[in-house]
């Protein structure tokens, strides 16, 4: 899977992309105990600011009808989109995102949907009062939403769906984490010390995980 964003602050989702298992699907070595071989995603960025006319390189202009902020101007998310997937020739393959408050409310079924029919998720975040309606219109785009709340951009969001989405790409978690993933645990898991010694209280384990008994454990876990 290929993962495209739009961004103006590419810099900041970067960092987070490159870490730890996306860090990892993008690299060619095996993951841990994973039967797939080679690189399992890849993440691209592509900031509208480069593409801008202008000669201090705005992106962003007053609303039409009036109102408070700014609006994304059409042109470089246009540009940015064509330089991203414009080329490929199976648009079948392409899904194209835009980052809405007002969208469809992700959830780990959308990704699953994303992560078998799509080879190409172009994930457009918004920034100031959003995005010249028209790319949603030309690109016939889906409005994506993570969630009832109203953030500063769409960076947080586009995040989100790569990660939840790449997730279920074969080969992205090592066996083991597939496995924990699949399992229905009860959520709580704990590590050393087995007694946790905090403000003169003294936190346990709970018995049955130190036993070794699997077949309770499992019923201890499916219980929870
Ligand atoms: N008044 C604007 C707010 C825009 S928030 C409006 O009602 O649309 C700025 C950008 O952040 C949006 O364009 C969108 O890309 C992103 N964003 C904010 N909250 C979001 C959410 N819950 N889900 C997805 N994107 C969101």
């Amino acid at each position: 899977m290929h993962f495209h964003i739009i961004t103006l602050f590419p810099e900041i989702c970067q960092a987070y992309t490159d870490a730890s298992i996306l860090g990892r699907a993008q690299k060619s070595e095996k993951g841990k105990g994973a039967k797939v071989k080679g690189k399992k995603i890849s993440v691209s960025y592509y900031n509208p600011r480069e593409f801008s006319k202008d000669k201090n390189k705005k992106v962003d202009e007053r609303p039409y009808g009036g109102g408070p902020g700014m609006v994304m101007q059409a042109e470089p998310v246009l540009k940015a989109w064509e330089k991203a997937v414009g080329r490929k020739k199976d648009q079948s393959k392409v899904k194209t995102l835009i980052m809405s408050p007002r969208g469809r409310v992700f959830t780990q079924d959308v990704a699953k949907e994303y992560a078998q029919k799509y080879e190409h998720l172009v994930l457009i975040s918004g920034r100031y009062e959003g995005i010249d309606y028209r790319v949603n219109e030309i690109l016939g785009a889906e409005e994506v939403s993570v969630g009832e709340y109203v953030l500063t951009g769409g960076e947080l969001p586009a995040l989100t769906i790569v990660d939840a989405t790449a997730r279920q790409i074969p080969g992205v978690l090592g066996t083991f984490e597939s496995l924990e993933e699949e399992r229905v645990t009860s959520g709580k898991s704990y590590t050393r010390p087995e007694v946790l010694k905090y403000k003169k209280q003294e936190y346990r384990v709970p018995e049955v995980l130190l036993k070794g008994n699997h077949a309770e454990i499992e019923k201890w876990r499916g219980d929870k």
